[in-house]
């Protein structure tokens, strides 16, 4: 097996942490001088991590890791890569780890769903009288899935709990089965479910990054890409096969490449075709195309004639552009 000279971690650990603004700062420090990129989240309720390195770098800082008791037990999901997946080292006090917001918080630690491995959901997603919920965001299910899961129409993982009371009546008396993409989400979420009072709550245990990698189920029944936050954006999931669920925006053609609208004060990801891209003006609307901070435009020199063209290509009136 040829192993690629890269690594990407992906971790997390909910245990307590005493001080977490000072535990970030020296942590900051530990990885940079290892020379580790990524994201580290850090709160008293414990860490959330995604870290890229050399393979020699990432063993160091797994080591050191397992020797700190708090985190001995902490499973590291590891992706073979050709470089970083980051450009620098943030490692952030926060809250919470995962935002919810919720009046009154969930610890995981005390209550949280039962936990499935990869074959045991596999074998579940099947059974009557189960609902299989995505606990993530709409772009991120857009680009892939669990064949028949249900999709909540949410930007951001705070507002499923809204998203649950409102819909309500699909998910009483069933079994819920919940997952997201590492397992940290659903930690927090399945035990929110609990104690909103559904009684047969379930996830993924390790989530989507660990069914993808499970010998026996080899990401079976999940459908497209796997969303992720770091360079990459969409990472393979299903050894078997590969169905793509992703659909252009513009075209509703099947596509798996995501952009962000040149409108900064937008920046909603768009999945696009290169061609459409440049079509529209890499924007989601025409109050986008238009808008005068728009990116494209500059990125591409275009000026204000070229820009007309463009919209009148596509049936949209030319708008003063600047
Ligand atoms: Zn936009």
């Amino acid at each position: 097996m040829s192993e690629k000279p890269y690594r990407v971690l992906l971790y997390y650990q909910y245990v307590h942490i005493e001080d977490p603004a000072e535990f970030a700062a020296e942590h900051k420090e530990f990885c940079t001088e290892l020379g580790l990129m990524g994201r580290i989240l850090v709160a008293s309720e414990g860490i959330n991590g995604t870290v890229s390195g050399t393979i020699e770098q990432t063993d160091k800082y797994m080591e050191k890791m397992k020797n700190d008791p708090r985190f001995a037990d902490m499973i590291f999901k590891i992706d073979e890569a050709e470089g970083h997946a980051f450009k620098k080292m943030k490692v952030r006090a926060r809250p919470e780890l995962v935002t919810l917001r919720l009046e009154d918080d969930v610890n995981p630690l005390e209550m949280t769903g039962r936990y499935l491995s990869p074959s045991e959901f596999r074998e579940q997603m099947e059974k009557e009288d189960t609902v299989l919920l995505d606990a993530r965001n709409d772009y991120e299910y857009d680009l892939g899935h669990f064949r028949g899961a249900v999709r909540p129409d949410i930007e951001n993982f705070r507002d499923l709990p809204d998203w649950v009371r409102e819909n309500k009546e699909m998910l009483d008396g069933k079994k819920i089965i919940t997952y997201c993409t590492g397992g940290i989400r659903c930690e927090k979420f399945s035990g929110w479910l609990k104690k909103e009072g559904f009684e047969d709550v379930a996830q993924l245990h390790g989530g989507i990054v660990t069914y993808g990698k499970d010998p026996e189920v080899q990401g079976e029944l999940w459908d497209g890409q796997l969303y992720v936050f770091d360079e990459r954006i969409a990472v393979p999931v299903n050894q078997k096969e590969h169905v793509v669920v992703g659909k252009d925006y513009y075209t509703g053609e099947p596509c798996e490449r995501y952009v962000n609208c040149a409108n900064p004060a937008c920046n909603k990801k768009i999945l696009s075709s290169e061609e459409n891209e440049h079509k529209y003006l890499r924007s989601c609307s025409h109050e986008c195309r238009v808008h005068p901070n728009n990116r494209y435009i500059p990125e591409h020199g275009l000026t204000e004639e070229e820009v007309q063209e463009r919209l009148k290509a596509i049936g949209e009136e030319y708008l003063q552009v600047k």
